[in-house]
């Protein structure tokens, strides 16, 4: 049985922008350049426009973005980066592929500085900014670099600028599902520093020197960009402001319709303006209210339920218990959200939600 409200929906998108894709790959089957060309080049400038930033280099995904940009920074064994517990495995894995361990706090990156800390990798969780110029400031204090991993904040601003602008480099996924996404695997790196686009330029295509076939300068990676991905991105970077938009407005109808209620959504910092990649709610019972939901139909996810520091590979990096992570783990709930989710469902989710709360209730008094 089909869900009554699912948890997300592509179709919807897809039928959006179905022609220019169609338009675009037309044009590109008819010059058969499959890799690299006019098409990367013109997704890469209109999202550096978009991040207001001066270079955007199109690598294979967000985890790619990642990692070349820690080996770019010269970032590797014996160096320290700090990482979020409570994000997408993604983030803490790309710094122990790059060769250096990570610190992780739950809240306090001051706390979790040493002298082999190098970097900081800020996650804009659930499409939300934290306060970036007090992170900021810690980090220029303890010279560090700042990194943003905005892999779910597409055009999420901080007092006006937007995710990715902010820190040394700002480091994207085009996952399907994210608020930009491709038809398959994709990501970018942003940055206005001109000497690392150059970097990851070649990284992210076996160490070449630019402009040449065969002359190698760097050991670096397959990671680029299809030119069929980047024909689809920007066929829906026209569409992402006003996607964007629809997810602030169905926040908002939650935001409302819980108002009164014990659970609360996760909320944009004074300052930030997030673009709800996902609705995350905290609920103290969250397993039971999480299967009520499903038995009313309305589908759910869990955005994580197991923090990094509890993952085998990663257990040896924590440097204590994550009491904030784990507390997250434990509550976080994720609603439906996605651009074309109707009213009416919207509806559904907000009387469903408030009917299992409520039966927590009465089931404990
Ligand atoms: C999706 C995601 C990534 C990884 O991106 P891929 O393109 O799947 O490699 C990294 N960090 C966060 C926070 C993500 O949500």
């Amino acid at each position: 049985m089909s869900p009554v409200v699912p948890f997300s929906d592509l179709a919807a998108m897809t039928r959006e922008i179905r022609e220019a894709v169609d338009q675009g790959w037309e044009r590109l089957l008819q010059g058969s350049r499959f890799i690299g060309g006019a098409a990367v080049e013109e997704f890469e400038q209109a999202w550096a426009e978009y991040c207001g930033t001066r270079h955007a280099v199109g690598v294979a995904n967000g985890t790619d973005a990642l990692q070349l940009t820690l080996m770019a920074l010269g970032i590797g064994p014996g160096d320290e980066v700090v990482v979020p517990s409570n994000t997408f495995v993604a983030s803490a894995e790309a710094v122990v592929l790059a060769g250096a361990t990570m610190l992780l706090t739950a809240d306090d990156l001051q706390a979790a500085i040493t002298p082999r800390t190098r970097a900081v990798i800020v996650v804009h969780l659930y499409g939300q900014m934290p306060d970036m110029d007090a992170l900021s400031r810690t980090a220029d204090k303890a010279s560090i670099l700042l990194l943003e991993d905005a892999a779910q904040a597409h055009g999420a601003t901080w007092h006006g600028r937007p995710a990715g602008s902010i820190g040394q480099a700002g480091c994207f996924s085009f996952y399907p599902g994210k608020n930009l996404g491709a038809f398959g695997d994709a990501g970018a790196v942003v940055t206005a520093d001109a000497d690392l686009a150059k970097r990851l330029r070649s990284l992210r295509d076996h160490g070449r020197v630019a402009g040449s076939h065969y002359r190698h300068e760097l050991v670096g990676m397959n990671s680029r960009l299809d030119a069929l991905q980047a024909v689809v991105l920007t066929a829906k970077l026209a569409r992402l402001d006003a996607w964007n938009e629809a997810r602030r407005s169905i926040a908002a109808r939650y935001r409302a319709a819980f108002a009164s209620g014990p659970i609360r959504l996760v909320e944009d910092e004074a300052g930030a303006r997030g673009v709800y990649h996902l609705a995350v709610a905290r609920i103290p019972d969250r397993e039971r209210v999480r299967q009520q939901l499903t038995a009313m139909g309305i589908e759910t996810g869990i955005h994580y339920p197991i923090p990094c520091h509890r993952q085998a590979p990663y257990v040896r990096f924590a440097s204590g218990p994550l009491p904030v992570s784990e507390a997250a783990a434990e509550q976080v709930l994720s609603l439906p959200m996605f651009p074309h989710l109707r009213d009416d469902q919207v509806a559904r989710v907000c009387e469903a939600v408030f009917e299992a709360v409520t039966a927590k209730e009465v089931q404990i008094a």
